[in-house]
C-alpha cells in the first residue's frame, strides 16, 4: 500500500514537475518561442543597487524587470571577478577553469609577456564600410567553450542572428562566442563603434551611418547634472567639461570626458536599438539573440565607489535609459515575444578610503609587499633571483629560468613563495600550482573558488587571495573588484518574459545558471562547458 502510494506520488511529481517542462524545453518551436532573447549585462553592477535605489526607479526600466523571476542571492563561485572572465562565464555557463579566460590580461610563458584576453594579431579592426584598418584586432580565439549564442546559431543552422554589443571589446566578443553574426564595441578616441575582421571585412552601412552622425555630439555643451530624484545629490553638477577656446565639439578631449559620464549608456543603448532595427532582430523565422553589456557603470564605479553620488545617479539614469530602450524594443519586436535576462560580470568593493573611514578593514592591499616577501624567501632558500617574473591581480608567476639555474624544484619554490605570501598580514590564503594540479588543496570555500578560477595552461604559480576589505587598488579613492568576497561576487540575476514564473527567489544560485536556464528554455544543447544548472523553479 505504502509502496503504491509512493509510486503514485512519484508519477504525479514526474508528470507535473518534470515531463511537462521537459517537453516544452525539448521543442524549440513550442508555442511561446521567443523571437528575440536579450541578455543584458551591466558591468560592475551589485545586486544591492537594485534594492537600494528601487524607491527612485521610474516605470518601465528596472521596475519592469523586477516583475520577472528575480534571484536575490546569485553569487559567482570563483575568485576572478573581473570583466573578461565574468562575461565569458555568464554566456558559457562555466568558470575560468573550463572556459580559459582567467583574467583580462595574463602572463604568457611562451611569449614572455602579458597578453590581453581577446587580442588576436591575425585580425584587424574594422572601422568603416570600405576596408579594414591596419590596427590589430580582437577575437574569441582564447575562449575554450561555446556560448549560448553559439548553441542557438548551430541549432538553427545559423539562421538565428547573434549580435553582441558593448563599449568594451572583451565584453562584446566573449559574450558573442565563436559564431556570433557580429560583435561591436566603442572606440573612444574616434567616437565610433567598430568591429574586427574576425566577423566582417567592412562595417555594414547602418553602422557606418550611425558613426558618421557622431553620436557623442548630442552631449556637446551638456554637463553631468544629477537627476532631481538622485538621493543625496539631487540636481548637483557632478562633472562639467571645460572646453578651450576655438575647440570644435566633439574633440578627442571631449570624447574622453563623455566616456566617463552616464551619457555613454544612452549612446550604447541607442546603438543597440539601431542594431535591432537594421539587423531585423526578432523579425525572422528563428529566435535571434542580442547580448549587450553596459560598460559605463564600471568606469564610474571605479572612479567613485559603490556608495558615491555618482554611482547613485548613474544607476538611476541607467534605469531611465533602459526604460526608453525597452519601450523601443516593444515597438520594434513586441516585448511579449522577447525573453530578457539581467545580470552583471562582477560587483565591487568600497574604496580603500571608505573602508578605512568606516573601520571595515585595512583598505589598501599591500600587493608589492607580497611580491617582495616571496622574492626574499626564495632568495634565502635557493640563492639570487629574480624569482618572480610577473605579478597580476591574482597570481605570482615564478621565473622558470631562475628555478632551473638555481637547481630548485618547482613545487618547493611555489610552496616557499606561497608561505611567504600567506605570512603577510592582509593575505587570507595562497595556493600553489602544484596543489591545484595534484588535488591537494585544503577543503575550504576559498580553495574551491580559486580552483574554479585556475587554468593549468594559463594561470600563475601562486594564487594570492587578500583578506576581505584589503582592496588591490593603488589609489585610496579608487574602487576595484577581482576577489572572492561577496561584495565582488553577488550580482543580480533576473529572467523576464513569458517562459518564466515571476517572483523573488531566495534560492542560492550562480551566474553560470543563466546560460543553463536559457538553454533549457530554448531547447538547446547546453554550451560545451556549462557547469550551471537550469533554475527550474522559475521556468513555467
Ligand atoms: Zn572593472
Amino acid at each position: 500500500m505504502l509502496r503504491r502510494l509512493v509510486l503514485c506520488v512519484l508519477i504525479t511529481l514526474v508528470l507535473v514537475g518534470w515531463i511537462v517542462p521537459a517537453r516544452t524545453a525539448a521543442n524549440p518551436n513550442f508555442p511561446n518561442r521567443p523571437k528575440l532573447v536579450l541578455v543584458l549585462v551591466i558591468d560592475q553592477f551589485r545586486y544591492d543597487y537594485l534594492m537600494r535605489f528601487r524607491p527612485y526607479f521610474g516605470a518601465g526600466g528596472f521596475n519592469r524587470l523586477l516583475e520577472g523571476a528575480v534571484f536575490t542571492d546569485c553569487r559567482y563561485d570563483y575568485a576572478s571577478t573581473i570583466t573578461g572572465p565574468g562575461h565569458a562565464t555568464l554566456l558559457t555557463g562555466a568558470y575560468s577553469n573550463i572556459h580559459g579566460i582567467i583574467e583580462n590580461d595574463w602572463y604568457d610563458r611562451e611569449q614572455k609577456q602579458e597578453i590581453y584576453c581577446v587580442a588576436d594579431p591575425a585580425t584587424r579592426i574594422v572601422a568603416d564600410r570600405d576596408k579594414a584598418t591596419d590596427a590589430p584586432g580582437f577575437s574569441p580565439r582564447t575562449l575554450n567553450a561555446s556560448t549560448l549564442s553559439d548553441e542557438l546559431r548551430m541549432a538553427t543552422n545559423f539562421r538565428s542572428k547573434a549580435v553582441s554589443i558593448s563599449l568594451k571589446e572583451r565584453a562584446a566578443i566573449l559574450m558573442g562566442g565563436h559564431t556570433a553574426s557580429a560583435a561591436y564595441w566603442y572606440d573612444t578616441p574616434s567616437g565610433r563603434f567598430v568591429s574586427s575582421t574576425y566577423y566582417m571585412t567592412a562595417l555594414p552601412a547602418w553602422v557606418d551611418d550611425f558613426n558618421r552622425q557622431m553620436p557623442a555630439k548630442k552631449y556637446c555643451g551638456q554637463k553631468w547634472q544629477a537627476l532631481p530624484e538622485t538621493p543625496g545629490a539631487g540636481g548637483k553638477v557632478l562633472s562639467e567639461y571645460q572646453s578651450s577656446s576655438n575647440e570644435s565639439c566633439p574633440s578627442p578631449r571631449f570624447l574622453s570626458w563623455v566616456d566617463n559620464t552616464p551619457f555613454m549608456s544612452e549612446l550604447e543603448l541607442g546603438f543597440a536599438s539601431a542594431a535591432i532595427h537594421n539587423e531585423h532582430l526578432g523579425r525572422g523565422p528563428d529566435t535571434d539573440i542580442l547580448t549587450m553589456s553596459l560598460s559605463l557603470n564600471d568606469y564610474v564605479g571605479h572612479r567613485f565607489g559603490p556608495y558615491s553620488e555618482e554611482v547613485a545617479d548613474t544607476t538611476l539614469r541607467t534605469d531611465r535609459y533602459l526604460a526608453a530602450f525597452l519601450n523601443d524594443l516593444d515597438k520594434q519586436v513586441g516585448l511579449a515575444n522577447v525573453l530578457i535576462t539581467l545580470s552583471a560580470d562582477h560587483g565591487v568593493a568600497p574604496t580603500p578610503a571608505f573602508i578605512q573611514e568606516h573601520k571595515l578593514g585595512v583598505g589598501t592591499a599591500q600587493t608589492k609587499a607580497v611580491r617582495s616577501a616571496a622574492e626574499k624567501a626564495l632568495t634565502d632558500a635557493f640563492g639570487p633571483g629574480p624569482w618572480i617574473v610577473s605579478q597580476d591581480e591574482l597570481y605570482l608567476y615564478l621565473d622558470r629560468d631562475t628555478i632551473k639555474r638555481q637547481n630548485a624544484s618547482e613545487s618547493k619554490a611555489e610552496g616557499i613563495a606561497a608561505e611567504a605570501a600567506s605570512s603577510q598580514p592582509d593575505v587570507a590564503a595562497a595556493f600553489t600550482r602544484t596543489q591545484f594540479l595534484t588535488g591537494t588543496l585544503p577543503n575550504s570555500p576559498l580553495a574551491r573558488k580559486a580552483a574554479n578560477s585556475f587554468h593549468p595552461k594559463r594561470s600563475g604559480d601562486v594564487f594570492v587571495i587578500f583578506a576581505p576589505f584589503a582592496v588591490p587598488s593603488s589609489n585610496p579613492t579608487r574602487a576595484t573588484h577581482g576577489t572572492p568576497w561577496n561584495y565582488d561576487e553577488q550580482v543580480p540575476l533576473i529572467f523576464w518574459g513569458s517562459a518564466f514564473k515571476p517572483g523573488f527567489y531566495a534560492n542560492a544560485c550562480q551566474p553560470i545558471d543563466l546560460a543553463a536556464t536559457l538553454a533549457a528554455v530554448l531547447g538547446l544543447t547546453q554550451p560545451s562547458g556549462t557547469q550551471g544548472i537550469p533554475l527550474t523553479m522559475a521556468i513555467k
